[in-house]
């Protein structure tokens, strides 16, 4: 008897990384093991040396298959066994260790678009749909193209013991959302993966491209994000609130450096218009849906809670990001 073990891996394609996957057949009762692939063909090695080492560092059921398959997201190694390049979750590691007395934790609102055809799903051959305003949440077959496809995919999510939170429209025609957490690093990152994964593969069943372009359509049209909520346990506890303040004061003081790694395109969708900051001012307020950083409203009655850093593109690397903000915040705290 075997299962069947689907390993995902994110390449090494510029700017912006694709995830790759292929299929092993393992006898049951085995672990799923190293693997390899050719790197020549995924941007992570040359021809003449192309053998690069997958590592499976979180397993789940696959949702997709047969009860026993499971789907093995894995990090990409050189043959002596080093982190490759394109391997950022090697040092989400090393800060999570670091801080791992702080208790760090992350909930990713990750937003995407459906594309059919070279355009986005539902929008009509020539021209536009009608304006934004009532696709947020909305309701309604001329409406809401691609529901079908988030319901399989939250099932999915769910079947395979992820933790998604949540799943909404968004505010441009063929744009969603759904929200994994609350997580520590790495987990965070490698479920998000699993969960991108996922979508890109049920969408397949339907003709349709899930897209994580941060800004699909240029004009009046709102961009795709990755809305990144944070906290540590001081902020959480009683006198949370002078943490939560000094977290913010600390990704003040190195905007730039989270800016260039929040996804590439940063600069079309971070412009001062549709419910985002320019990506060259930094402010922090409550409930200001204009600000870098929003301070929930609830956070701000109970004076405990978390953060939300509105700027990471939906296309950004969780890995990344979660590793920045962790690094950024607990650096001034411990
Ligand atoms: P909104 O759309 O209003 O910005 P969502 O409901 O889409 O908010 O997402 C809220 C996110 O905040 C969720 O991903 C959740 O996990 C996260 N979150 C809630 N509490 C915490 C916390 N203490 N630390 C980190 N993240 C949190
Ligand atoms: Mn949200
Ligand atoms: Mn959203
Ligand atoms: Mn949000």
């Amino acid at each position: 008897m075997s299962y069947q073990a689907e390993y995902i891996w994110i390449d090494g394609t510029n700017p912006s990384p694709l995830l790759r996957s292929k299929t092993k057949i393992v006898e049951t009762g085995k672990e799923p093991g190293i693997w390899g692939f050719d790197g020549s063909s995924t941007n992570q090695a040359e021809g003449n040396n192309s053998d690069c080492v997958l590592r499976p560092v979180f397993t789940c059921p696959d949702p997709l298959r047969e009860p026993g398959d499971i789907l093995v997201m894995c990090e990409v190694l050189h043959t002596d066994f080093t982190p490759h390049p394109t391997n950022t979750r090697a040092a989400c590691v090393e800060v999570a260790e670091k801080f791992a007395s702080l208790e760090p934790w992350f909930g990713i609102e990750q937003e995407y678009t459906f594309f059919q055809d070279g355009r986005p799903l539902g929008w009509p051959e020539h021209g536009y749909p009608a304006p934004q305003g009532p696709y947020y949440c909305g309701v309604g077959g001329d409406k809401m193209p691609g529901r079908e496809i988030v319901e399989r995919h939250t099932a999915a999510c769910l079947k395979a013991g992820l933790s998604i939170e949540g799943t909404n429209a968004e505010v441009m025609m063929g744009q969603w959302e759904f929200q994994i957490g609350i997580l520590p690093p790495p987990l965070i990152g490698d479920q998000l993966w699993v969960a991108r994964w996922l979508l890109f593969r049920i969408a397949e069943d339907f003709g349709v491209w899930a897209t994580l372009e941060p800004k699909p359509i240029l004009g009046d049209w709102n961009g795709a994000g990755a809305h990144t909520n944070f906290s540590v346990k001081p902020m959480r506890e009683e006198g949370g609130w002078d943490v939560i303040i000094a977290a913010c004061e600390a990704l003040g003081n190195k905007v730039d450096e989270h800016v260039t790694n929040y996804g590439v395109g940063i600069e079309q969708r971070l412009t001062g218009a549709h419910e985002t900051a320019h990506y060259t001012k930094f402010s922090y307020g409550t409930s200001d849906r204009g600000a870098s950083i929003r301070i929930p409203w609830q956070v701000a009655l109970d004076k405990k809670g978390y953060i939300e850093d509105r700027r990471p593109n939906a296309n950004m690397d969780p890995y990344v990001v979660s590793r920045l903000i962790t690094d950024t915040c607990c650096s001034v705290l411990l």
